[in-house]
């Protein structure tokens, strides 16, 4: 019999929820709390010191010894640092575990060993942690016992953002605000906030651990950085939704518990495309929990495969040749009254409202492609973007048949006079209901996809935080808000304005629209006539955050100070340098001492064996031939292996963070690239007992 779990009961069990500060909290520190969150302000110090007690009490009554101001740096995890509730004895040597108003508002943890791209001298190491009130503190169990983690935003003695966090909620308050502009002018006054909502598909792959710890590329950069494919990969399609394996299954299982009892609302499972990979949805959440939320997820796959032998891989191409992972990235905007703005309702040509929303963000997204294409961009993500991978490094919008030709009625003639519908879907067969069809089918290619009343981000990368997308997003959108709203709220008349900018807005950013295959060679030929930039790397990418046009943006809303932009610009060359050099170290580290001593034992095998045949009277050119093959792929790899060191070397001597990023990616990952090639043909021809490492078959098939 299976152990009937309660969900309800265990559901935010570890969360210090508004529920238990209702039940805990006087009424008065209740409301005063409850009216922060909702309209922002400070918390007196008083009312803090009534929090941190109800809160350390419920902490300490479900066992925890420490807290933490949990915050997200720009090395894109969390980072906490354990502070106990021990105070000083009394004379009697009696303690009390105590927490107070000041410590849960405020932290100060050494600033200096976190990345900041120059903003801040070791010298000015301080750097403060503040308590983001909207965002509910947890426990989080592991070895060290049972801590209480208060989510954080971190920053810089004089004000400027050390991480993640900062910039997001800067830009929830932006976007909230021009939205409300723009509902108002449709006789909205009840609304008082508009809150960006998102909701990450996580992808993941898991590996037995002890193969994963029989592969340094594994342990070291998170992705194999040789393989020869597998004489099988996804090509049946026989692993999307496919059955899940006992072993996933409790696996899967075991972390929806641990999940729920975190407060997140893990709702989705399934197996994914490539052997070994699959994927968790939750539901979507106000942006900053979402962003918190997707790091406790990553943080307990990891955790929880750890418990069924195996390692969650987040990287976003673990394996060549199959599937590579990301998030996609759900955005959508609602009024705290219950309107959702991109809800287009049943007849989307006659819902005003909307075709504004939509307008202003097909020019937002198509003004600063760039930057949106920026922001998912990571390390990894390089393998998928624009390489031999979907989705395309070139961002366009996905409308559906539906808005599209609305748009076109609109361009086209001025006037949208209907939309299509979506009609029944007829299956054939007498005991099945015949279902209704949404009015738009849907688009597995296009980066940025509107999905029914949202839109899907789908460049984002499985191991990156979700905070520099939804930034990024919030921000382009509330400019284009801004303006609209600028021009909107001065006109005499207010039908024909919004009416005339909607068709300007559509007619001058229609390019950006593109319904068909994103990933086919004729797209990125026609992007091109289009003028849309295809930006191919992170290092091409980080530019854009400096742009005059990116710096106006980010200035006018206060969500990067120019100073704050060109720090996060150094930061992406540093982190994109680092982790290239890692890889080419690791690399060379398994050639030399795993992967070339293993194949010369074989030469050494094979000709023995060609010495005894021929000795033996028999013919052995067929072992002959099998040394000469592996012997010339062997030379060609201590050939390229000597490359590849002398590339890394010279890396070494260049100072300037730019200059390395792209010597990375020109030189060193082409190198790389030079030494794998041979090293993936040997493992093809030497015999699997000597193969020192295991193979993509032994990774993906035997999980
Ligand atoms: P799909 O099949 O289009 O991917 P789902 O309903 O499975 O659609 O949703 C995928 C993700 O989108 C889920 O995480 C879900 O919570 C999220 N989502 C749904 N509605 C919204 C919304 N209004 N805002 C943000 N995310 C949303
Ligand atoms: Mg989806």
């Amino acid at each position: 019999m299976c152990e009937v779990l309660n969900v309800e009961e265990i559901f935010a069990s570890k969360v210090f929820t508004l529920g238990k500060m209702k039940e805990r909290l006087p009424k008065n520190v209740y409301k005063e709390v409850k009216r922060i969150m909702d309209k922002g302000g400070e918390l007196s110090l008083a009312t803090a010191d009534v929090v941190a007690k109800a809160m350390k009490d419920w902490a300490v009554e479900n066992g925890a010894t420490h807290y933490t101001h949990w915050f997200q740096p720009l090395t894109g995890i969390t980072a906490e640092k354990h502070d106990s509730f021990v105070t000083h004895p009394d004379e009697e040597g009696k303690m009390i575990m105590e927490f107070s108003g000041k410590e849960l508002i405020k932290g100060e943890p050494d600033a200096s060993s976190f990345p900041s791209g120059g903003l801040r001298a070791t010298f000015e190491a301080r750097g403060y942690t503040a308590w983001d009130i909207t965002s509910p503190a947890f426990l989080k169990e592991d070895a060290t016992g049972v801590i209480l983690c208060i989510p954080t935003a971190f920053c810089s003695y004089k004000g400027e953002a050390l991480d993640k966090k900062t910039p997001l909620l800067r830009s929830m308050e932006a976007i909230s605000e021009q939205a409300l502009r723009i509902v108002r002018l449709f006789g909205n006054t009840e609304a008082t906030k508009v809150v960006a909502s998102v909701g990450p598909e996580q992808e993941y792959f898991l590996v037995d651990r002890e193969k994963y710890l029989k592969r340094e590329d594994l342990i070291f950069a998170g992705r194999t950085l040789f393989g020869a494919p597998a004489p099988k990969g996804q090509e049946l399609e026989d692993h999307y939704f496919g059955t899940i394996r006992e072993r996933i299954g409790s696996y899967m299982k075991d972390l929806n518990v641990e999940l729920w009892k975190l407060g997140v609302t893990a709702k989705t499972q399934h197996n994914e495309v490539a052997p070994a990979q699959h994927e968790l949805a939750p539901i979507y959440e106000t942006a900053n929990i979402a962003v918190d939320h997707n790091q406790l997820v990553m943080e307990t796959m990891k955790k929880v495969a750890g418990r069924h032998g195996m390692t969650c891989l987040l990287h976003e191409k673990p394996f060549a040749g199959v599937n590579g992972s990301g998030k996609h990235n759900n955005w959508s905007l609602g009024t705290d009254n219950g309107v959702n703005l991109l809800d287009p309702g049943d007849t989307p040509n006659e819902n005003i409202q909307f075709l504004l929303v939509l307008a202003c963000i097909l020019k937002a997204v198509d003004t600063h492609a760039d930057l949106l294409r920026q922001s998912a961009s990571d390390v990894g993500n390089d393998h998928r973007l624009g390489a031999n991978e979907a989705p395309p490094a070139i961002i366009s919008v996905f409308l559906g048949e539906q808005l599209e030709d609305v748009v076109k009625q609109l361009v086209e003639t001025g006037e949208a006079t209907h939309s299509i519908q979506g009609g029944k879907l007829l299956t054939g067969v007498s005991t099945l209901p015949d279902l209704n069809k949404d009015a738009t089918d849907r688009n597995r290619t296009s980066p940025f996809a509107f999905t029914g009343n949202k839109f899907e981000f789908r460049m984002v990368g499985s191991s990156d935080s979700i905070a520099s997308p939804n930034t990024t997003l919030n921000a382009i959108v509330a400019e284009a808000f801004c303006e609209a709203a600028d021009i909107l709220e001065k006109a005499d008349d207010f039908d024909v304005a919004v009416h005339d900018l909607i068709k300007k807005y559509l007619t001058e950013h229609q390019r950006i629209i593109f319904n068909g295959n994103g990933y086919s060679d004729e797209w990125v030929a026609e992007a091109e006539r289009r003028g849309l930039p295809n930006i191919k790397s992170m290092v091409e990418a980080s530019a854009t955050l400096t742009t005059d046009k990116a710096i106006k943006l980010f200035e006018k809303f206060g969500i990067f100070t120019k100073a704050e932009l060109e720090s996060r610009e150094e930061v992406l060359y540093e982190t994109y340098a680092k982790t290239i050099n890692i890889e080419a170290l690791t690399m060379i580290d398994m050639a030399k001492k795993q992967i070339l001593p293993a194949v010369i034992k074989y030469t050494k095998s094979l000709a023995d064996t060609v010495i005894a045949v021929k000795e033996a009277g028999a013919d052995a050119s067929v072992q002959a031939e099998a040394l000469s093959e592996v012997s010339g792929k062997l030379a060609e790899a201590k050939k390229a292996l000597a490359v590849l060191e002398e590339k890394v070397a010279k890396a070494g001597t260049i100072e300037c963070q730019k200059e390395l990023a792209f010597f990375f990616k020109d030189e060193v990952f082409e190198a790389m690239n030079a030494l794998r090639t041979p090293v993936d043909e040997l493992e093809m021809l030497v015999d699997k007992s000597v193969w020192p490492i295991p193979t993509y078959g032994d990774l993906i098939f035997e999980v």
